[in-house]
C-alpha cells in the first residue's frame, strides 16, 4: 500500500505527529535513529477532534526528522514502521483516495495543554 503524502505533498502527520491516546503510546515506543536517538519529543498537549471529541484524542510529538522550512521528512526512504503504518486512506473504501485525503486534512482539532487553556487548531 502506499501513502498519498508525496503525491498530495503533505506532511500533517509528521507536523506535528499525532497518536490516537487509545493506543497508550509510551516514551519506551518511540523509535530510535542510527545515533540511539528518540526521533520524537512528546510536547505538553492534546489535539480534541472538533467533530468526534468524545472519541479523538490525539497524543502530540515533535519529530525531529521533519524539516520545517522544506516541510518534509528528511528520511522518507527510511522512515520507521511506525510511519509506514498511520495514514490518512482506507484502500477498502467506497471513497477515493483524494476525498479520504481531503476530510482527513479538513479536520479541526482544540488544542489543549497542561495549564488547561483551550485554543482552535
Ligand atoms: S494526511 Fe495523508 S497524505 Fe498527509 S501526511 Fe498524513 S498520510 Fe500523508
Ligand atoms: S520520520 Fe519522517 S515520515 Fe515519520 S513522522 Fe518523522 S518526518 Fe514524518
Amino acid at each position: 500500500m502506499s501513502h498519498p503524502c508525496l503525491e498530495k505533498n503533505c506532511w500533517r502527520c509528521c507536523d506535528p505527529v499525532k497518536i490516537d491516546k487509545k493506543r497508550w503510546f509510551a516514551d519506551s515506543d518511540i523509535p530510535l535513529n542510527e545515533k540511539w536517538e528518540k526521533i520524537r519529543i512528546r510536547k505538553d498537549e492534546i489535539r480534541v477532534s472538533e467533530s468526534h471529541p468524545d472519541t479523538v484524542k490525539l497524543d502530540i510529538f515533535e519529530c525531529i526528522n521533519y524539516d520545517k522550512q522544506t516541510k518534509m521528512c528528511k528520511d522518507y526512504d527510511n522512515r520507521p514502521v511506525i510511519c509506514y503504518n498511520s495514514w490518512c486512506i482506507d484502500h477498502d473504501s467506497k471513497q477515493s483516495i483524494h476525498d479520504q485525503h481531503r476530510l482527513t486534512i479538513a479536520e479541526n482539532f482544540f488544542i489543549i495543554n497542561h495549564n488547561q487553556k483551550w485554543k482552535k487548531f
